[in-house]
């Protein structure tokens, strides 16, 4: 028999301009456009990841610098659907590397995982083109993701469309692993 479609919810966080949006719409579209706006979307989008079809829910969420008590239930909320994170960073935006930690902390906390090693949360260092302006080496974006059982991709979402795409594949291979399917 065929193997049951898998649904997957996907949560995209991170700062400001690290490129949320790009990765995700490389991924749906292949493309790269540059600009984008900073509407909240979600896509619905249906790919075959070795042999089996999976339908992704994408959440691009942008970043706000305002933090209400609303705001911060309902980013609550948002970790509540998602089965899966992709958390981007951009590796010319230390104080973007830098709320990565607690990002992963946060969603622990609400997900009270019990196995670590079930996380599906892959983090992303983007915008590897731009190395002239690095300033997270990628040894401490991998160290990082060690730490907190993570996968971890460096990707240009500028560049290329592979790098992106393994962060969406690795993502389900975890989502998997924590619905306990095969
Ligand atoms: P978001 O706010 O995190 O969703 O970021 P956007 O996807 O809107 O991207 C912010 C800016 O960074 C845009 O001008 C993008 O064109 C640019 N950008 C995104 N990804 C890359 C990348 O991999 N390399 C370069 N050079 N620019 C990028």
């Amino acid at each position: 028999p065929a193997p049951l479609k898998l649904e997957a919810n996907v949560l995209v966080m991170g700062a400001d301009s690290v490129g949320k949006s790009a990765l995700t719409v490389r991924f749906l579209t292949r493309r790269f456009i540059g600009e984008y706006g900073d509407l909240e979307s979600i896509y619905s989008h249906s790919v075959t990841v070795e042999g089996r079809e999976v339908l992704f829910n994408i959440w691009d969420f942008p970043y706000s610098q305002e933090q209400t008590d609303e705001s911060c239930v309902e980013e609550e909320k948002r970790m509540q659907w998602a089965d899966g994170f992709v958390l981007v960073y951009s590796i010319c935006d230390r104080a973007s590397f830098n709320m990565i930690r607690h990002k992963v902390q946060h969603i622990k906390a609400i997900k009270e995982y019990l196995g670590l090693e079930k996380l599906p949360i892959v983090i992303v260092g983007n915008k590897r083109d731009l190395h002239h302006r690095r300033s997270v080496s990628s040894e401490e974006g991998r160290l990082l993701a060690l730490s907190m059982d993570c996968e971890f991709y460096e990707v240009s979402a500028a560049e290329a469309y592979h790098g992106t795409l393994l962060v969406f594949h690795g993502l389900v291979d975890k989502i998997k692993e924590s619905k306990m399917v095969s």
